[in-house]
């Protein structure tokens, strides 16, 4: 049957799947809707929407990938969802739960004194640390025009951060081994900056930056420094166990102050959890905030969060716990394991590709330079047979990075088949426009990132809106 449909009405049908065949509520029910009635809607697209992951063909995102973990999460969440951690004198388990994550994780990451928080993500974790570094700056130094000095590739979520709290960004380039350059980084310093990023590894290529060499220069500088363990944090402990190289990054060198790891990632913990460690607690407690001139009463709150659900946290010790040193090895053997495969494959026989640098649990390639052909073309194919990759630009690549559902058997000798058809596709189609990387092009126009920003705010507004009538 032929669709009829427009392409405007095909796009919002893609952003808005169910408005076909589900009310959409754009007013308070009159009378409330029967609970199973709601259950019965919701598992409907639970399970729809799980099926893309649970193939083992999405990269990142998911992480465990086992629902019976999933199951276990949620039965512990649902005794404290509802439980407010501000409440301690009401919920003391809740100052068990957050003291001994931050434990565990100081622990794992050789942290000398169990300090840190809990945040809801890994965004929410490097804004934080931003935070602590400008206050400690301001009133130590008295920095009033606060900058940070980061390799481009450090993740955005610093770039959105500073943008906030008035603080410029100072970029440093790469080097030809796609890490940060740390003598780049040494001339942009200056009298005003309050503290040096690296991470470990990046989101884009799952690089470590040479935290070593970065941390001598903190030292010199006498600034701090924050590793970004957000992504790799909670896997390259194991990795290291596992007799990988694994180059020092977390807090055995001595320049790193604070690190952040994500609970939610490599954690295998519910959506909402991340750790952000400090060297020491007066830097921690640059965070805090104190009133004791409002009506309401003192207060008191360690970060920019109110009110925090019990749930999230309870549920996140209890994966650490259950998880054990024994599962997260074996979790990350498997992880590490499909990587080499995937990684090797391409370096073996796929000479159009180049692997960006040796990274450990995700695979991030380009166009080999004398190949020249374009990855979005490629992740066009690898879309057609039902693969999620993640794509990147400056330069154009793609990644793969390896989860738990990535580990079944066959994925990935099915990627390296389907990737091998892929390149093919690209090479066929050389010069044509690729359908993936929708925003492919617009950088190379007349005001490229002016125009680029209204569509992607465009999107977003989208994106918050209600369906509309189909
Ligand atoms: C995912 C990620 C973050 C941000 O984490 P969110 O939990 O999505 O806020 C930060 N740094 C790196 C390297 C990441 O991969």
């Amino acid at each position: 049957m032929a669709d009829e449909r427009s392409d405007l009405e095909r796009m919002l049908d893609d952003l808005f799947p169910y408005r076909r065949f589900m009310q959409t509520q754009r007013v308070i029910p009159d009378e409330g809707v029967d609970r199973d009635a709601v259950l019965t809607d919701i598992a409907s697209m639970a399970k729809t929407e799980d099926a893309v992951g649970d193939s083992g063909r999405v990269s990142g995102s998911l992480y465990s990938g086992d629902h019976a973990h999933y199951h276990f999460l949620a039965q512990v969440f649902e005794h404290f969802a509802h439980a407010n951690v501000l409440q301690r004198d009401m919920y003391p388990s809740a100052t068990k739960f957050e003291g001994e994550i931050i434990a565990m994780a100081a622990d794992l990451f050789r942290d000398p004194q169990p300090i840190g928080v809990v945040t809801s993500g890994g965004s929410d974790s490097l804004v934080h640390a931003l935070y602590s570094y400008r206050e400690e700056a301001r009133e130590v130094r008295g920095v009033r025009m606060p900058n940070v000095v980061l390799p481009v590739t450090a993740h955005v979520a610093l770039r959105k951060g500073a943008h906030w709290l008035g603080i410029e960004v100072r970029d440093a380039p790469i080097t030809a081994d796609f890490v940060a350059d740390v003598d780049a980084m040494a001339d942009l310093i200056d009298d005003d900056t309050i503290c040096l990023v690296g991470s470990a590894g990046d989101y884009a290529h799952g690089l470590i930056d040479p935290i070593d060499r970065i941390g001598v220069l903190a030292q010199e500088r006498g600034i701090g420094l924050h590793v970004d363990g957000c992504l790799g944090g909670f896997l390259l402990p194991w990795a290291e166990e596992l007799g990988y190289d694994v180059p020092s990054w977390d807090f055995r060198v001595p320049g790193v102050t604070t690190l952040s790891a994500d609970t939610h990632k490599y954690g295998y913990a519910l959506k909402g959890t991340s750790v952000l460690l400090y060297r020491d607690a007066a830097l921690r407690a640059r965070q805090y905030f104190a009133s004791t001139e409002w009506p309401g009463g003192l207060y008191l709150s360690p970060g920019l969060a109110g009110s925090r659900s019990g749930g999230l946290i309870a549920s996140t010790w209890a994966a650490m716990v259950t998880m054990g040193r024994e599962g997260y090895l074996e979790r990350a053997r498997a992880i590490l394991a499909t990587n080499d495969s995937i990684k090797s494959g391409i370096r073996e026989s796929m000479p159009e590709l180049r692997v960006i640098g040796d990274p450990l649990f995700m695979t991030s390639f380009m166009s080999a330079p004398e190949a020249d052909i374009d990855v979005y073309l490629v992740n066009d194919a690898l879309k057609e047979r039902g693969w999620r990759m993640n794509s990147l630009q400056l330069p154009p690549a793609l990644h793969f990075c390896v989860t738990g559902p990535n580990t079944q058997s066959g994925v990935a000798e099915d990627f390296l088949t389907d990737l091998r058809t892929a390149v093919d596709y690209a090479v066929a189609h050389r010069g044509q426009p690729a359908k993936s990387g929708a925003m492919y092009g617009f950088g190379a126009m007349p005001d490229g990132d002016q125009t680029l920003r209204m569509v992607m705010g465009g999107v977003l507004d989208a994106m918050h809106s209600t369906a509309p009538e189909a």
